[in-house]
């Protein structure tokens, strides 16, 4: 993480002061009522900072995550902002890109609560609703555009749209965007707004490639960063859990004795394949868990109908990947749970702040095997502390010992004792698409990609700039969704968008 990176250019936002009422923040009466009705008393840092920084008009770079009230930050003041003029037809007012449907759709909602006393309209461009209602919308004029990238450039690009009146434009889970191959995206959208525009521009972490954005395209920002629950968060019990192996029998059945062994309210559970949601989702299930899985792949409604379980107390059990529930806005979750340590460093940040939030506790588990002593290093390098092991009863056949069997002596006999053990089991069936084969499918399908990429090259070129090795739009549009399929528009059945191997 290379926070200080984004530094260039940036301004500091003034020392915070102890932190006063939202009263104290510049905003109108109206506002704050809607404020108190959602129940909120005093601002968060990022709030108090954030604020009166974009009531000035200024551009705001804000370091900050999920869990930090960093939304209300930029809602409440381009609330205010909205409140003086009127939209045009095709013309929004104001724009906000998010990286998933779900955080755009919780983007919205939180204009529909703190906007309630003022008549502001808006529209959500994402995937999986239909162009025609959409369309239907910008025709009338929006204040507000929330949009995911892809789906905001097709609307453009059928000339329904057009960004030339953005007042405001908001990009927000800025780092996200990178992973999900969006940056390209976004720099044409900043392209096609008004020079003139504000820009209020969050990330949780600052890459070298979101530093760069920023320097394009950000005028004089003023830098509000606001600390990374990891090293705030006490209300956060992190633990891990030793498996002797990666088999993911072992796996889930650890998993299983975790989930007993823990007084949970509401938990997550995350994945870091799409192909593990679904299997790890399942084996719950059979196994008598509340549980259910969230991801890209599976078709829009379902997602959010168990999202709107789990968020109503009426799901136990959330067993996600990181894209599809980034940013997510699930209060007092009471738990989460690491089926293995995520490929990136940050997302476990991201997926432990989960819990903890707005002083409530949490817990934290991460199931360990021996071959994830990397990535566990690699974490605990980025919160500065070993994480504590956890006693758990019932294990699978566990070396609950110290943490120097890690990959060391004593380990191979625990995995074999293991692998015979589970040999002759007959419960789970055996995993169809252990994590290499995973993997060089997905090495295939990127180089696969890369290749289709090249082939557009020459006419991204004249419109994009010569330097940069861009994917087309088009195959990464909503890849959290999965790729789109020909002839279906956007309603693709999900078998056909899962992936298949070739046979040799
Ligand atoms: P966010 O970081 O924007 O996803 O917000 C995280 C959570 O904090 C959401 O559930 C918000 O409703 C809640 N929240 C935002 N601002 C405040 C505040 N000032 N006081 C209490 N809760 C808040």
């Amino acid at each position: 993480m290379t926070d200080d990176a984004g530094a260039a250019g940036a301004e500091a936002a003034p020392e915070s002061p102890p932190i006063a009422g939202f009263d104290a923040l510049g905003l109108s009466a109206p506002v704050l009522q809607a404020i108190e009705e959602s129940g909120y008393t005093t601002p968060t840092p990022i709030q108090a900072q954030a604020i009166p920084i974009v009531l000035q008009g200024r551009d705001v770079l804000g370091i900050a995550q999920t869990g930090t009230g960093k939304t209300a930050s930029f809602t409440l003041p381009m609330i205010e902002i909205l409140s003086r003029g009127r939209a045009k037809a095709r013309m929004p007012r104001t724009l906000i890109l998010e990286p998933t449907r779900e955080l755009a759709a919780q983007v919205a909602e939180s204009f529909d609560r703190y906007g309630k006393n003022h008549k502001l309209t808006k529209a959500l461009l994402i995937g999986g609703v239909s162009f025609g209602d959409q369309d239907a919308l910008l025709m009338q004029g929006v204040d507000v555009l929330i949009a995911t990238p892809g789906r905001l450039l097709d609307h453009f690009e059928r000339g329904k749209l057009l960004l030339s009146g953005v007042q405001v434009m908001v990009v927000d889970e800025a780092d996200r965007m990178l992973d999900m191959g969006f940056i390209p995206d976004i720099e044409r959208i900043f392209k096609l707004t008004p020079f003139t525009r504000q820009t209020l521009f969050f990330s949780a972490t600052m890459p070298p490639e979101i530093t760069r954005l920023t320097e394009q395209f950000l005028s004089n920002p003023v830098r509000v960063e606001v600390s990374r629950p990891a090293s705030t968060a006490s209300t956060i019990v992190a633990k891990i859990v030793k498996v002797p192996s990666g088999d993911p029998r072992t796996r889930r059945a650890a998993l299983r004795a975790v989930l007993q062994a823990s007084e949970i309210k509401n938990g997550i559970i995350f994945c870091n394949r799409k192909s593990d949601v679904d299997v790890v989702a399942k084996s719950l299930a059979r196994h008598g868990f509340d549980a259910a899985p969230i991801h890209g792949d599976l078709d829009q409604s379902l997602r959010t109908k168990t999202l709107d379980r789990f968020r109503a107390g009426e799901l136990k059990l959330l067993v996600a990947s990181d894209v599809a529930a980034r940013g997510l806005d699930i209060p007092a979750v009471s738990h989460v749970f690491n089926y293995e340590p995520p490929r990136h460093a940050d997302d476990y940040v991201h997926r432990i702040g989960r819990t903890g939030r707005a002083g409530r506790s949490g817990e934290a588990f991460m199931l360990v095997a021996p071959e994830d002593g990397k990535s566990l290093a690699a974490i605990e390098k980025l919160t500065g502390a070993a994480i504590e092991i956890a006693e758990v009863p019932d294990l699978p056949d566990q070396a609950l010992g110290d943490r120097s069997d890690r990959g060391g002596r004593g380990r191979r006999a625990e995995e074999l004792k293991t692998e015979r053990r589970t040999r002759g089991r007959s419960g789970d069936k055996p995993e169809r698409a252990p994590r290499e084969r995973e993997e060089k499918s997905e090495r295939d399908r990127s180089s696969r990609s890369q290749d289709r990429s090249a082939e557009r090259q020459p006419e991204r070129n004249q419109e994009r700039g010569p330097s940069r090795d861009r994917e087309p739009r088009r195959e990464r549009r909503d890849r959290d969704d999965g790729p789109g399929v020909m002839g279906f528009g956007e309603d693709v059945p999900a078998f056909l968008v899962n992936a298949t191997r070739k046979k040799d």
